[in-house]
Formats: C-alpha cells, structure tokens, sequence
C-alpha cells in the first residue's frame, strides 16, 4: 500500500505540466485536494483486492487534468445567468424579474464609476440618497411620500417598527400569510416589535371582528394581499377602504401589504394606484415582483409616517444599495410612458406574450433531433413570485417524453390499429421509432439540460419534459438544441 502512495506524483510535478492561465494559489491548493482524495482511495482499497483498477489515475498529467477541472469550478461564479424554460416569469428562485436593457445599462455606468449617490449637483453639497426616486414615485402613485428599503419584507418591518412599536396590529385570520417560507405575517409582526391581534376566521372576516378588536392599544390595522394562494368558497374578507375608513374613524394606522405591486392591471391584482385611492395610509410592496424592476421594497404613504420611517434607525440598515436605486429609478423612467414600459420591462412583455407562443415552441421543435419524439403541448404558465396565483397564463411548450411513454404509446397505437383494423386510423401520433440514442431517463435529461454551460432550468411533468417558451428569449433556443443535440450525440 504504501508502495502505491509513494508513486503518486509531487504537487511540484503536477505542476510542472501544467500551462492554464489559472492563479497558481488555486492551482496548488487543487492539486493538493486531487492528491488527498487518491491518497484516500489507496487506504481505503482493502490489500487484497487488486488495489489497481481502484486508483488507477494518478500519474501527473491525470492529477493536472482533474485539478483544472477542479480548478475551473472554483473560479466560476456560483451566481450564474441561466435559460429559464420553466415558464414561471417571476421565478424567484432564478432571480425573479430580468431587468430592461437600458435599464441594466444605467446599473452598469452607476456600478464602474462615481455617481451622485448622495451629491447634491445644484449646492455642490451631500444631497438626498433617494428623493429623486421618492419624487417620481409619488408622480407616478399619486402618494404623499415614498421611501425605497431593501425589499418588501423590510418595507413591512420598517413601518411596523415605525408606527406600531408595542401596540397592537389587527390582522385578519385570512390573511395571516406566509411568503416563500421566510416571511410569515406573525413573525415580522412579532419583529417589528409590535403584537399580532388575529380577528375572524380562515374563511371569513367582518368589518364588526376589526372593530370589536380595537382597544386602547391598538395602533394599527394591517391588510396582507394573499399573494400566493386563494380562500375559495364560502368567505368574506374586508375590502381596504372599508378598512382605511375604520382607522380613520378610530384615529389608528391603515397598512396594506400588497405583495406584487403592479402599476398596470392584472385581473385579481390589485393595482398601486388604486389601492392608494381607497384612503390606506400606508402601502408596501415589491420592485422585482410585477413592477418589473430590481429587488426593493417600496411604502407609500402619509409625509409624516414616511418621515417617522426613515427616521427610524432600522431604516439605515434595511436601506437599497446604490445598485438597486439606479436600476429601480431607471425602471420608474420608463413607466412614465406606460405603454412604453409594456414593451421595455420583460416580465411586462412575458406576461402579455401570448400569440407568438405556439410560433417560438414550433420553432423549437422544428430544430430537434426526430428522435427526442418532442412534440408541442399547450401549458399554462404562472406568474409566479407569490403573484396572481389563481390566474393561468396559456403557454406552450416543447415536451420530450421518456422512453417508456413512447414506447407504450406505440404499443397502444398498435393495439389499437389491430382491433379497429383500419376502420378508423390510430389516435395516438407516433411517427418515428424508439431509437437506441433515446437512451435516457427523463430526469438525466433534466440533470444534463442544468449542467449545461449556461443551465437549463426544465420543468417534469409525468415523465415528460417541458420546455416552456414563455420565458425563453428566442436567442437562447439555439443553445437549447444544443445542448440537447450532445446528450443525443454523446449517449
Ligand atoms: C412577496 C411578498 C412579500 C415579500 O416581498 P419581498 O420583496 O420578497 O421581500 C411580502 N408580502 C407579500 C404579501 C408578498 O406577496
């Protein structure tokens, strides 16, 4: 055994056959790992075995090669760009919304040099990190006054610290939410420092439950959008301006996390707008979910509360990097022309996508190997991001079925060929045969398509995988043939 650990090379030797522009400090330290991991593999061969088939990779040009390989993961990004084919335009485990090229190109110049973060042109003195950006959101909104945080969560926190400290928060029992497993109403209540005053029922509250709540430590009525979900049936939940008018009446706070946060319309969202109109004092919601725009969280509201908020010493620390506010304002510029942002903003334009669908997915199947025997299947995809859950979008998308399916289905058209014996043609389509090349399962396809230089994100459903054109942009299809054209070519 010890034989064998003595024949591994040097880390100098691997070294020296090396010639990649790689640091070598990351190098070294590869090379080390690779020679570890053989050196464990030798003591872990029992003697008696053939120790040889074992490890057998370990002269220096075999160490060099897995070392680089190594080497290269290392120095690559693990924040990557990916090919979305899931459909889902928010998608807020990819990112949630792209952002418009000009607007991305306003990040860039504001990223490489100095900027007027916090310089007044006009004085020549420090200036406001956020007014310019609060101004064109009350232009736009119709709001009082605007304050820009890190994202909605913080928005929430920031103005339950603010404004409820120690006092009670009615929420109703409907709305006590919770957002992509981290943001849960009662905690960012319990947070924010403030008590929860549930009232209602899962299914039903009435305008009486807030108002038999409100005691002398009451400071504020909170409405939660259901983003995400929906009680169907037998329900009943208060509208906001119900709701604004009963803080009003009673001298507390109305809040209205809304989620998404859209300026345009979207059946079953509710729009910035017009949630403003219905008197709530305070407005949360997102940048990146519907607006379109980068992760942020907005409130709109009262001068004196929006004052109190970014007074409050939370608010330094939950405030938006430099990066955010330039592409957020750059994003806010385009909706000054809305139809202008309908075409610019690209989860606008995913979202309204509809007709040109079927073309892009027949543009795709057009280009794949016969033998994936893809075919185009109509899906409905979602908005996604906790937004418009209920509403489907009709998609459609390049479907690869495993194995198995085709083959089945070829027997059925068989059998059923037989039996009808010609009087009526088969229904099932199977055009071509089950070649020996289709070799995969449909979860190794979906594997490979994520191992993809630029990754792949698929969607499987019942052994089939769905390309979702919806949110693929037509320059990345080719790169898509691709990648499925090696695991074809190289199986
Ligand atoms: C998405 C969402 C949040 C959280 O927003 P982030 O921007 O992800 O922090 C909070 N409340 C509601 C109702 C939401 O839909």
């Amino acid at each position: 055994m010890n034989e064998r650990l003595r024949t591994l090379p040097k880390v100098d030797d691997v070294l020296a056959c090396l010639n990649e522009p790689i640091p070598r400090a990351v190098l070294v330290d590869c090379i080390r790992e690779v020679l570890d991991d053989c050196r464990k593999q030798i003591l872990q061969t029992a003697p008696m075995c053939s120790a040889r088939n074992a490890v057998d990779f370990t002269s220096a040009t075999d160490i060099a090669a897995r070392a680089i390989t190594l080497a290269k993961t290392r120095l690559t990004p693990t924040l990557r760009p990916v090919i979305n084919a899931t459909g889902v335009v928010l998608h807020t485990n990819l990112g949630r919304a792209p952002l418009p090229e000009a607007v991305a190109e306003h990040v860039k110049q504001i990223a490489m040099g100095y900027s007027t973060l916090e310089y007044n042109l006009q004085t020549g003195k420090r200036g406001s990190r956020t007014a310019g950006i609060e101004n064109l959101l009350t232009n736009l909104t119709g709001a009082e006054a605007a304050c820009i945080v890190n994202n909605n969560a913080a928005a929430v926190l920031l103005t339950l610290a603010a404004l409820c400290k120690s006092g009670e928060v009615i929420v109703s029992r409907g709305e006590l939410v919770e957002i992509g497993g981290s943001f849960r109403v009662p905690d960012v209540i319990s947070q924010g420092g403030a008590i929860l005053r549930e009232v209602g029922t899962t299914n039903k509250t009435h305008l009486r439950d807030y108002e038999n709540a409100i005691c002398e430590n009451t400071a504020a009525i909170l409405k939660v959008h259901t983003s995400n979900y929906k009680v169907m049936g037998f329900t009943k939940e208060v509208e906001v301006d119900e709701l604004a008018a009963l803080a009003k009446e009673t001298d507390l706070i109305s809040i209205y996390d809304l989620g998404s946060g859209s300026f345009i319309s979207f059946a079953g969202e509710p729009i910035v707008q017009e949630a403003l109109k219905s008197g709530v004092d305070m407005l949360c919601f997102s940048g990146d979910k519907l607006l379109g725009g980068p992760q942020c969280g907005i409130v709109l509201g009262k001068k004196e509360q929006i004052t109190k908020l970014q007074k409050h010493p939370l608010y330094r620390a939950l405030r938006a990097d430099k990066l955010s506010l330039a592409a957020l304002e750059a994003t806010l510029l385009l909706y000054l022309d809305i139809e202008n942002a309908k075409v610019q903003i690209p989860a606008l334009t995913m979202l309204a996508e509809a007709k040109d669908l079927k073309q892009k997915a027949t543009l795709l199947l057009e280009q794949l190997d016969k033998n994936f025997n893809a075919y185009l299947q109509q899906t409905n995809s979602q908005a996604g991001g906790g937004s418009l859950p209920l509403q489907e979008f009709e998609s459609w998308a390049v479907a690869i079925p495993s194995r198995h399916l085709v083959l089945e289905e070829k027997e059925a058209s068989e059998a059923e060929w037989e039996t009808s014996a010609a009087l009526t043609a088969p229904t099932a389509n199977v055009s071509h045969p089950v070649a020996e090349s289709h070799r995969f399962t449909i979860p190794e396809l979906e594997q490979h398509l994520r191992n993809w230089q630029t990754p792949i994100i698929a969607r499987i459903h019942k052994d089939t995988l769905l390309l979702d054109v919806r949110t693929i942009d037509e320059q990345n299809l080719k790169e898509i043939v691709q990648c499925l054209q090696a695991k074809i070519g190289g199986s």
